[in-house]
């Protein structure tokens, strides 16, 4: 069985071992996960014969989540919601959207124990991992939501705050958050990502007014703001675990089957070793 990954450059990809970790698991021989570098002007074009050519599915990542959706006969509600599509199903009558960073998301914040429902929560970064935190902190049933912008007045924010009010959510900057606090703190900005690491979005007076933090980065294992929420007694969770996830919910949707949660978590370990 063959499924893919769709974007532009590709090299630092570690989807590739995630998926040949969940094939070994599931005893899957014979099936493969490609990168597949596409031209922004070829991308139609590549949809069609990679279904021609019998893939099950294909990942989509950047530039292309809201690209591809033109070609879909059909995208989910949480992907409509998010405006991304991150997951492609090639079905009989045509090809269908996901986005499987909500999912992934969410398992990765149930795995560290912290339940949005009646939370408030706060969100680094208005990019579109932000999106897809949101709508799902929304949905779970968060009391409030706030996103913490560099640039809350740049006119091009216009969108992101049309979709945060939508989900009953506000657009503060980092000198607001600090007269703020909450119950969950999620990362998504590329702050503290390798090679920069030992830097955090959020100095240590914010953390410690949260009781979790979930960074979505996920190589170091342990970001700067990670570790100042383990120094501070936080719940605390970083981005393999949602990697695996989102990797994990994707097969699902291509295989229709569910994969074990002992399985996915005992993959997002290796992948950290
Ligand atoms: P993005 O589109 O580049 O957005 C990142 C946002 O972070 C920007 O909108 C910006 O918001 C803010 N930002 C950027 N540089 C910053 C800086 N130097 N200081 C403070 N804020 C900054 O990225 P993305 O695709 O949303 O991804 C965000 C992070 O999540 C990346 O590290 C990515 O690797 C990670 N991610 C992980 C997973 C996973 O499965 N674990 C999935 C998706 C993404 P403002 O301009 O409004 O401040």
């Amino acid at each position: 069985m063959k499924m893919g990954l769709i974007g532009r450059t590709l090299g630092h990809s570690c989807s590739p071992e995630i998926h040949e970790k969940i094939f070994q698991a599931l005893q899957m021989q014979g099936s493969s996960y490609e990168l597949l570098e596409t031209e922004p002007d070829k991308l139609g074009k590549r949809l069609e014969s990679l279904q021609a050519e019998g893939y099950l599915g294909v990942n989509v990542t950047i530039p292309y989540k809201r690209d591809v959706i033109p070609f879909l006969k059909s995208v989910s509600r949480e992907a409509e919601a998010i405006g991304a599509v991150n997951t492609i199903r090639f079905d009989e009558d045509g090809m269908h959207g996901f986005n499987t960073d909500y999912t992934g998301f969410g398992r990765a914040l149930s795995a560290m124990g912290a339940d949005p429902e009646g939370r408030a929560c706060v969100v680094l970064g208005t990019g579109g991992a932000a999106r897809a935190v949101i709508q799902y902190l929304a949905d779970s049933g968060a009391s409030s939501l706030l996103a913490v912008s560099r640039n809350k007045y740049d006119e091009k924010q216009c969108e992101f705050q049309t979709f945060l009010e939508g989900n009953c959510g506000k657009l503060i900057s980092y000198d607001e958050l600090k007269n703020e606090k909450g119950d969950i703190l999620v990362n998504c900005t590329p702050v503290g990502m390798y090679p920069k690491v030992g830097r955090a979005a959020v100095g240590e007076e914010i953390v410690r007014r949260f009781s979790a933090v979930m960074d979505l980065i996920y190589n170091p294992k342990e970001t700067e703001l990670l570790r100042m929420g383990r120094v501070n007694g936080l719940k605390t969770g970083n981005g393999m675990v949602m990697l695996t996830a989102q990797a994990a919910a994707a097969e699902e949707i291509w295989l229709d089957r569910v994969i074990p949660e002992d399985v996915l978590n005992r993959i997002a370990e290796e992948m950290q070793a």
